[in-house]
């Protein structure tokens, strides 16, 4: 997370599992990409991937809907649905410029958490590159509401996420977490949890032809008796560690990493989005800062794989040096 320069992942990879919305199998390639390019999705069905209708800009203004994931989509009507556990893991393994292949309408769900991308970007390996990265500094508190959920973010010196979810189900009732990135990592304390559904939603989202790849390999799904998964939980709080997933990766569609407290209540895609965009319609609440000019450490030995030649960058072990 901490790095002062961008980073990209060294070589190609891939994977593929269904998609949440079709049921079809999708395959994702990630492939390395020059500084400033940021995250990009190319549709390879879309035009064979050549054209500027097949890209889409990993971007908070994008974003059409958020009704079962986030979904962006370029002024041609060309879209990527489910990027958010994607985007988390981007962010949590410390990439900021990467192309993104999809042969299909949406980023597969592998196991509903970002664990499969971790380990894609690991076997990958991280390197940085020969340019600074911008984070957007947060200088003024902005604050958003959407029905009961509420959204906050305002100075931190770091990035911090506060986070409580509620839903009348014993199975989750209230939860709530606290994250400060200095201390714990996005892999560690988050990645691997779950996305959920509950069976009578899932059942009549089917039946209306939605969420057709949905099922218990890539959900915790709950009922009248709670967990269906065999093996239960992956974490007692694994749900309100998902919330917290979905919140890293919708954040980062703000094009650059946060470096502030962010503070919210019953998150979800929407009220994510919302207070992105009101971030970038109030110029005066945030400014745009290097990460060289943030003080943080120097890299440290390689986590991520070194190569010989390349400043490999192990985002685990760096702290941002303090006053
Ligand atoms: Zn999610």
């Amino acid at each position: 997370m901490f790095s002062a320069y961008q980073q990209t992942i060294a070589k190609a990879v891939h994977c593929s599992s269904v998609g949440l919305h079709t049921g079809a199998t999708v395959t994702l390639h990630l492939e390395p990409a020059s500084v400033f390019s940021g995250i990009r999705f190319k549709r390879m069905d879309i035009d064979g991937g050549r054209s500027e209708r097949s890209t889409v800009e990993a971007s908070y203004d994008l974003v059409t809907d958020t009704m079962l994931g986030t979904t962006i989509e370029n002024e041609h009507g060309v879209g990527v649905a489910t990027v958010e556990h994607l985007m988390a893991a981007l962010w949590g393994m410390g990439i900021d410029n990467v192309l993104v292949r999809v042969d299909g309408p949406e980023v597969p769900i592998m196991d509903g958490s970002s664990a499969d991308f971790i380990r894609l970007i690991e076997q990958a390996g991280v390197i940085a590159q020969d340019a600074p990265r911008r984070m957007i500094v947060i200088d003024e508190m902005i604050e958003v509401t959407d029905g009961q959920s509420v959204a906050i973010l305002k100075p931190y010196d770091g990035f911090r996420l506060d986070i409580d979810i509620e839903f009348k189900h014993d199975a989750i009732a209230r939860q709530s977490a606290s994250y400060d990135f200095a201390d714990v990592t996005f892999k560690e304390a988050i990645s691997e949890a779950r996305t959920c559904g509950f069976a009578a939603d899932v059942a009549k989202l089917q039946a209306a032809g939605l969420a057709r790849g949905g099922s218990l390999d890539n959900a915790i799904v709950i009922d009248d008796d709670g967990v269906m998964n065999d093996g239960g939980l992956r974490f007692d709080d694994e749900f309100v560690r998902h919330k917290a997933l979905d919140c890293m990766g919708d954040y980062f569609l703000a094009g650059m990493r946060l470096w502030g407290h962010a503070v919210t209540s019953k998150p979800g895609h929407c009220i994510n989005n919302k207070l992105i965009r009101a971030l970038f319609n109030k110029p005066s609440a945030w400014h745009i800062a290097d990460g060289t000019d943030l003080g943080f450490g120097t890299p440290a030995v390689a986590a991520y794989g070194s190569r010989a030649g390349r400043r490999v960058v192990p985002e685990v072990l760096m702290t941002p040096a303090k006053d």
